[in-house]
């Protein structure tokens, strides 16, 4: 079997991932209530449910097309912050994967480095400003570094699931410069980033997804 994902497996990641996030809700919102306004488990549990109605309901069988709708899904959710960045993150993702079918690792890679370009379009939030950039970063760099050094899909995405838990639990000791956080100052660290922290989970459905396969 050709070491390789496409429209088919895409599909089945956003599924596990939107499990994951389902089953984590409670604690997404909990964390929110410490540092924001308690709402982010709603919010990304809303926004997945509509990413996988768009993955059910996809027509086209066209895996830039799926992705797309589902980017356009989630940008529709109301709910602050999450919507516009999460859905940038698929509709970045969709535009880098034009043309293509089927995708090896490195093609994942790339797919995904184009889905964070987009998001960082839209914030300026850099690495260490707690917020969801803490995961997706390390994420999608792990990601490229297991696809250079020639591990499977399955693999790097497992790579990349572990960076991002990793940078969402380095977001425990960091003071907010985004998002509403940002105005507990000090008082916003000693507790982990909600949008990292669901970061976190939808890489792991992720890789969870592509090691059934
Ligand atoms: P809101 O803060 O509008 O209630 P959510 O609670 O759904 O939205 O999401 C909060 C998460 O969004 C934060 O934990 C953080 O990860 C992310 N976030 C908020 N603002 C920004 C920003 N300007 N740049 C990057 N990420 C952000
Ligand atoms: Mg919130």
């Amino acid at each position: 079997m050709a070491d390789s994902v496409g429209y088919e497996d895409f599909g089945n990641m956003i599924r596990a991932a939107a499990a994951k996030v389902a089953a984590g809700h409670q604690e997404l919102s909990r964390l929110d209530s410490v540092v924001g306004d308690g709402d982010h488990g709603t919010t990304m549990r809303r926004a997945m449910n509509l990413a996988v109605k768009s993955v059910d309901g996809c027509r086209a069988h066209d895996l830039m097309a799926v992705l797309s709708d589902v980017g356009w899904a989630i940008l529709g959710v109301d709910g602050g912050a999450t919507g516009p960045l999460l859905g940038t993150f698929f509709i970045g993702m969709a535009e880098a994967t034009a043309g293509r079918q089927v995708l090896d690792a490195a093609g994942v890679a790339e797919a995904f480095e184009g889905a964070v370009a987009a998001v960082r379009k839209q914030t300026k939030a850099e690495v260490g400003d707690k917020t969801m950039i803490d995961a997706l970063v390390p994420a999608v760099e792990a990601l490229r570094a297991a696809a250079q050094a020639g591990q499977s899909v399955a693999g790097a995405l497992a790579k990349a699931a572990d960076a991002a838990e990793r940078g969402a639990a380095a977001t425990t000791d960091f003071r907010a410069k985004f998002g509403r956080a940002r105005n507990l100052g000090d008082r916003s660290i000693g507790s982990p980033d909600p949008g990292a922290t669901s970061v976190g989970l939808i890489f792991r459905g992720f890789a969870e997804a592509v090691a059934k396969k």
